[in-house]
């Protein structure tokens, strides 16, 4: 029995795979794992070589059908879905022919996904789009990619006359809880470049993404008894709450900045009279910015310090993620051959920034560039997550134009 790309993704976002921030296993959540197997059973069917490893990754990979040598490419999505939001029975729906209306979603009628909040709805009238029913989020992320990534191998082995290198695929877990690659296995993988499929509308291409660091301010004040502490005590709780006053609040920070600014963010504080923390999470798409950022930091405590002259300070800094443009503007060509096949499957490139971090963040970092493509998902992490049939259409197209295009080099 062989499915439609449509298939596939109904298929596909009825097994819950919400991942879990607070385990620590891997997968985070066993029930991934189900998804893992089905594919598996799927991959198998169709004849199509793979592997799963402990954490319920899939490596899969088909033969090259070209007498000449070119890069292995590989695609890569992941299989969870967000712990914001439930992703336990979800009921998705296929609305034929969408017309521009309102889609009241009919679990819960208040969930209404409407042209007016999200106007590219309109630029998919004609389209099929499916939603969720209003009690769970669909799992279009990332499900799409990999709907999207299972058909277009499929078209590849049943479709001969495709010329193609060696391709491979890579479906992972626990990427929505920051630990997509924490468990990948690079000569499991054995490719030289590859795309993931995760980005959101027709068209969007990404190629760079914040780079980050976690910093850690540990204040030491200086304790007394409340009652008796005139002249001695320097209170921890409130010379961090000072320094965190002190920083830029209409600039460098998440509420007030967008597109490629950067900003330092306390992200949690704790403590007493005597030590209290501040946690901070650093970013910008410049990473050498991050120096500057907790030197800022810094700087600013030693001025409110200051006033305490019996109190001090240390940090802490942690490389999170790097923004993959620092690897891939040495591979220019892999970034190129994304573009130019959407372009010749009649897609217009939308290039973005992520302001945040992915799986090919890390992967480019690893040694294998990895750009991001659009799988088509839409308002994510949400009751109102919908998809565009034919967007993800355009997506098997791209990914199997990316093949041949790779069959040239
Ligand atoms: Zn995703």
């Amino acid at each position: 029995m062989q499915y439609t790309l449509t298939e596939r993704f109904l298929k596909y976002v009825q097994v819950d795979t919400q991942a879990d921030p607070t385990s620590t296993t891997f997968p985070s959540s066993e029930k991934q794992k189900n998804l893992t197997n089905l594919i598996c059973e799927e991959l198998k069917q169709m004849g199509i070589t793979y592997s799963q490893n402990e954490a319920g990754y899939i490596y899969a990979s088909i033969p090259s059908n070209i007498d000449k040598s070119v890069p292995k490419v590989f695609f890569c999505s992941h299989l969870d879905t967000a712990p914001d939001c439930s992703g336990t029975d979800v009921r998705p729906i296929l609305h034929h022919n969408y017309q521009g209306q309102d889609i009241t979603l009919p679990d819960d009628n208040t969930q209404v996904i409407s042209p007016r909040q999200y106007p590219n709805l309109l630029n998919k009238i004609g389209n099929d789009i499916i939603t969720a029913s209003g009690l769970t989020l669909l799992g279009s992320d990332d499900k799409s990619g990999v709907a999207i990534i299972i058909d277009a191998l499929y078209q590849l082995v049943n479709n001969p006359e495709i010329p193609h290198g060696e391709v491979k695929a890579l479906l992972t877990t626990d990427e929505e809880i920051g630990k997509g690659v924490a468990k990948v296995d690079l000569s499991l993988l054995d490719a030289d470049f590859g795309y993931t499929l995760d980005s959101g509308d027709l068209g969007c291409f990404e190629d760079e993404n914040f780079s980050a660091n976690a910093f850690k301010l540990t204040i030491h004040g200086v304790s007394a008894h409340p009652g008796y502490a005139k002249g001695s005590m320097e209170n921890a709780i409130k010379i961090a709450s000072e320094i965190v006053a002190a920083l830029p609040k209409l600039t460098l920070s998440p509420e007030t900045t967008e597109a490629k600014e950067g900003f330092i963010h306390p992200s949690k504080i704790q403590g007493g009279l005597e030590t209290a923390t501040v946690d901070f999470i650093l970013r910008d798409f410049e990473t050498a910015k991050l120096d500057e950022y907790a030197n800022l930091i810094r700087s600013t405590a030693e001025d409110v310090l200051l006033s305490y002259p019996n109190s001090s300070y240390e940090s802490e800094v942690k490389v999170q993620y790097r923004n993959m443009k620092d690897v891939l503007v040495q591979h220019p060509h892999v970034s190129q051959i994304a573009l130019t096949a959407m372009e010749n499957v009649g897609v217009t490139p939308i290039y973005g920034s992520i302001r945040g971090g992915t799986d090919g963040a890390a992967l480019s970092h690893l040694g294998l560039p990895c750009p991001n493509l659009f799988a088509g998902e839409q308002a994510i992490h949400s009751k109102h997550e919908w998809v565009s049939v034919q967007d993800m259409e355009k997506g098997v197209d791209t990914v199997l134009e990316i093949c041949r295009l790779v069959a040239k080099m």
